[in-house]
């Protein structure tokens, strides 16, 4: 289906993002599975508790716009995720396999960020308040994520960067 105006490029977006949160929910516990710093662990299973929430906020706004909430095969998020199983594959070093965890999942989160910040533009224009409300939330805490994961990576990253190599 192509859509034919803002309105419908806009359940486009909504049915892209809620496959891309589906993935993302299915791939969480293996991250969190794989990564050996506590906080790190912590952060992953936080961040799919949120994960639940957004689809939910997703599900309200396709109650807003009418429309089932049927999502659409997420091609970007499906790529990012398997760039993410290479890094809990790789034998590596703990500290540089948490590095290249957090690496996947500022990556999904950006590619989120962006998804988000593209409907909360739609819906602006399109005069959707509650639904622009909902997606200003999950925006914000796919930010405040992005930035956690940052505050990581600066102790993990050191840690990698001091791992002998063999
Ligand atoms: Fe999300
Ligand atoms: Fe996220």
């Amino acid at each position: 289906m192509s859509a034919t105006n803002l309105e419908e490029l806009f359940v486009l977006h909504l049915r892209d993002t809620l496959d891309a949160e589906r993935q993302l929910m299915k791939a969480l516990p293996r991250m969190a599975k794989a990564a050996s710093n506590e906080d790190l662990k912590a952060g992953f299973e936080q961040h799919l508790a949120e994960t639940e929430e957004q689809i939910g906020r997703l599900e309200q706004i396709f109650e807003l716009v009418g429309k089932p909430a049927r999502g659409k095969h997420c091609a970007g998020m499906e790529g990012l995720i398997e760039e993410g199983k290479e890094a809990i594959e790789e034998d590596s070093p703990e500290a540089v396999t948490d590095a290249n965890l957090i690496a996947a999942a500022q990556k999904a989160e950006h590619y989120e960020i962006a998804a988000y910040g593209t409907m909360a533009t739609y819906a602006k224009m399109l005069g959707m308040d509650d639904a622009l409300n909902l997606l200003k939330q999950t925006l914000a805490e796919e930010k405040a994520t992005d930035e956690k994961l940052s505050e990581l990576a600066a102790s993990i990253n050191f840690e990698a960067q001091h791992e002998e190599a063999v």
